[in-house]
């Protein structure tokens, strides 16, 4: 794991580059786009990899939205996707759920995404939204569902003490499974606001379940298990692109597949040098094989060497 600039690398380099992957795992926040701002030519840049023959997924973390409900955005901000070219944790919940042959109910603690993505693999589901304290009933009277056979923790903005009290005693069943489609604890900080993310819900609920849950997002292999057995992905041939080191980067290192890390985001290129000069081992694996300042910033060399590269293929 070296860092290298993307910029040094020369003409034969960049072909040789190319020519070693098949596969382009993006992330999407700070990567493509800032919410609903697109990043300069970061569509561009994907676009033209897919035009290479590159087959591009859409790896997100986020559970809010549905695979079908990411496709137009995609879209909308001119990025080429299908709904088999997403993975997001909402549906990853659901494949998950779906390998094991699932037949019961879920409970939810997340959003209208994840309700959507079961339903589609037919799977039943209750708790989505609110969920208030009610003074006249007390907690212990709760009757449990005995169809309840999965709790999954995603994002969920109507976070209760009542849900808590709920998941937690449907997981007090051993046989129950608890699914987290994530552990990102906050959102980018703005106007120093913290906005808890849904990694702060999960360890609410592992903390009084007394369990773990099984991750389905990033750096958890989950999403290359299913890259490899649904996709035939290579991870050799695989590179990772992000703008996150816990999250992107480690996914990348963790599976063996080459890393380019963006600096519109999360990680600069300070951390890199930290890391690089420190003793603990965990810490490198946050250092990615590349970097470059931004993913539009790819594109003077993707341009560059396309013709050359095609008529090479
Ligand atoms: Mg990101």
């Amino acid at each position: 794991m070296a860092a290298v600039n993307f910029k040094t690398l020369s003409e034969d380099e960049v072909i040789g580059f190319l020519d070693s992957i098949d596969t382009i795992l993006t992330d999407c926040d700070g990567v493509l786009w800032m919410y609903m701002n697109p990043l300069p030519n970061a569509a561009e840049v994907i676009n033209t990899f897919q035009s290479f023959g590159k087959r591009v997924f859409y790896i997100t973390n986020n559970s809010t939205k549905t695979r079908e409900e990411f496709v137009k955005k995609c879209n909308i901000l001119n990025f080429k996707a299908t709904k088999e070219d997403i993975l997001c944790t909402a549906n990853l919940s659901a494949c998950y759920l779906q390998d094991l042959s699932f037949k019961k109910k879920v409970y939810i603690i997340g959003s209208e995404a994840i309700a959507k993505e079961l339903e589609e693999v037919g799977i039943s589901y209750v708790g989505v939204g609110p969920d208030p304290i009610n003074k006249n009933i007390p907690y212990n009277t709760f009757n449990k569902d005995p169809e309840i056979g999965a709790v999954i923790v995603g994002f969920d903005e109507h976070f209760s003490y009542p849900k808590m009290v709920k998941a937690a005693s449907y997981l007090s069943e051993p046989s129950v499974h608890f699914i987290a489609t994530n552990t990102d604890e906050r959102f980018p900080v703005a106007n120093n606001v913290v906005i808890p993310g849904t990694g702060s819900l999960v360890r609410c609920i592992e903390s009084c379940a007394e369990r773990k849950a099984v991750v389905m997002g990033k750096p958890e292999s989950y999403i290359a298990d299913v890259l490899m057995k649904r996709f035939q992905v290579n991870p050799k041939r695989t590179l990772m692109i992000g703008d996150r080191h816990n999250t992107d980067i480690l996914l990348g290192t963790r599976c063996g597949f080459k890393t380019l890390l963006v600096l519109t985001g999360i990680t600069c290129l300070k951390d890199i040098d930290r890391w690089k000069q420190s003793d603990c081992e965990q810490t490198k694996e946050f250092i990615p094989d590349y970097y470059i300042e931004s993913l539009g910033n790819l594109l003077p060399y993707l341009e560059k060497f396309k013709r050359k590269y095609v008529m090479s293929k």
